[in-house]
């Protein structure tokens, strides 16, 4: 076998680079990581971890009000942007440094700079160049904003956590995670927030209940939201940012947030000096090993346009690492992947939606529950929960389970455990429930809500 410098260079310090290079390193490879930006990916830096610290932020606002019907008599406290900002900075730092000692551990070499292929087995950083057995692209993705008169005026999710001044009033685009994510934080942390979609109801690919509940809910938590409708210019005004919109109004903010997809991170990477094809919507198109069209370059994550969710890019890297490196079959069942939007109260799902259910198994039962949180009965706060199991009438299996309601993303991890095990709606129902909680909810739904009949 020819000598490389590395057996395994990986190009991108994210979630997937780094679980790649850390097992493949493990299994005694020679591993060499580039990371021109920061390490950690967008998850650590400008994506879930940072949001989810910006989401406990936004959360105190309405938990001060609730206390008070507890016998909690305060004053509302004031918040503070450059504390909440500058703490994250701090902890983001931590972790960045924790993933440098999480290489040192495994002897993987860190290259700081843009990685550009050369060939199929050389990868330049700056003047130098590195041959290796095995080249991995995990560069994940990148926000992506049209363009249309007055876009270079909107942010992306990149540098909203960053803003020198909090912006009191906020325009958010976009009906998908991040859009729904932001309005909720903001409006948490007070300010005016006014969110667009184009299409008629937002959070496409979720079930259409739990996008219509949600719409409900947050609307009455104070988020402007409009549907049917989009930006057409930006400009500077003397007092803000006026922003056109399709409806011939126009809305003056101090900031537009752009949450309108992302794409492939790409740029510079040197793709044309190797064959790996890319998909029409400018992915890089992988097998189920995560190998490219050029037999030695591979590639996972956001990168290739899947499922865009952490979890799901450690997974393919270590099933790419145990393949390449440790000699063992490995491969990712995207099957039944639990996931949460983090806005409030959170959404959380797994399984097929009612609509994808049917299409699939044919007829259901469908099951529902929806409830005023015992919480907000003394609170006062007018917010309800929604719970749906969806069961395949045939097999009685359980296929879909979607929530909105507080802790929807811690409870549905293991209901996610179940349905992947199999489970019925016998044994849902056999469950003994924990009491007080809103998860038993979900071993007691017994009437049916909607089902498929002959
Ligand atoms: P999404 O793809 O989820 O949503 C993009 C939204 O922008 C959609 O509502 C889309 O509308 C809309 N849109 C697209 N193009 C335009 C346009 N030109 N003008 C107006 N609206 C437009 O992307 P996000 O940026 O929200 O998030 C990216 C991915 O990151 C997510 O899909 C998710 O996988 C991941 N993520 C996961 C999180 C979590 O696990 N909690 C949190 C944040 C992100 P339409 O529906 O009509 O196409």
């Amino acid at each position: 076998m020819k000598d490389y410098d590395y057996d395994l260079f990986v190009i991108g310090a994210g979630s997937g680079g780094v679980r790649a290079a850390r097992m493949a390193a493990g299994f005694g490879a020679k591993v060499a990581v580039a990371e021109d930006r920061y390490m950690g990916g967008t998850c650590v830096n400008v994506g879930c971890v940072p949001k989810k610290l910006y989401v406990y932020a936004a959360e105190f606002g309405k938990a001060f009000k609730d206390a008070r019907n507890f016998g909690w008599g305060s004053e509302l406290p004031a918040f503070n942007w450059a504390t909440l900002r500058d703490n994250k900075k701090t902890e983001i730092s931590r972790l960045n440094a924790i993933y440098d000692n999480l290489l040192a551990g495994v002897k993987a070499t860190v290259i700081k700079g843009r990685a550009r292929i050369v060939d199929a087995h050389t990868v330049a950083v700056g003047e130098q160049c590195f041959s290796a057995g095995k080249i991995l692209i995990a560069t994940g993705g990148w926000p992506h904003i049209p363009k249309f008169p007055g876009s270079d005026l909107a942010i992306s999710s990149n540098e909203v956590f960053d803003l020198e001044q909090f912006p009191k009033r906020l325009v958010i685009v976009g009906g998908g995670y991040i859009s729904v994510e932001f309005a909720g934080i903001f409006n948490g942390l007070g300010a005016k927030v006014t969110q667009l979609y184009r299409g008629p109801l937002f959070l496409r690919g979720f079930d259409s209940d739990i996008r219509e509940h949600a719409a409900q809910e947050i609307r009455k938590s104070g988020v402007d939201l409009r549907f049917d409708v989009n930006v057409e210019s930006i400009a500077k005004g003397a007092s803000g940012l006026q922003v056109s919109l399709t409806d011939g109004s126009t809305i003056e903010v101090d900031a537009v947030l752009y949450a309108t997809g992302r794409k492939a991170n790409l740029d510079g990477l040197g793709l044309e000096n190797v064959h790996v094809k890319l998909s029409d919507a400018g992915n890089i198109e992988v097998d189920g090993n995560f190998c490219t069209t050029e037999p030695n370059i591979f590639a996972l994550g956001d990168v290739t346009g899947g499922i865009e969710l952490t979890p799901v890019a450690l997974a393919e890297g270590m099933a790419f690492a145990r393949r390449q490196f440790g000699g063992v079959e490995s491969t990712v069942d995207y099957e039944f992947i639990p996931t949460a939007v983090f806005c409030q109260p959170n959404i959380g799902t797994v399984g097929y939606t009612e609509d994808k259910a049917r299409a699939k198994f044919g007829k259901l039962r469908v099951f529902k529950s929806a409830f005023k949180p015992l919480k907000h009965t003394i609170s006062g706060r007018d917010e309800r929960t929604f719970m749906k199991l969806i069961v395949d009438r045939a097999s009685d299996r359980v296929v879909g389970a979607h929530m909105m309601g507080p802790d929807a993303g811690e409870i549905m991890q293991g209901i996610a455990i179940a349905m992947r095990a199999g489970a019925t709606k016998a044994l849902f129902d056999t469950t003994i429930g924990i009491h007080p909680t809103a998860a038993e909810e979900f071993v007691t739904m017994r009437e049916v809500w909607r089902e498929d009949t002959e």
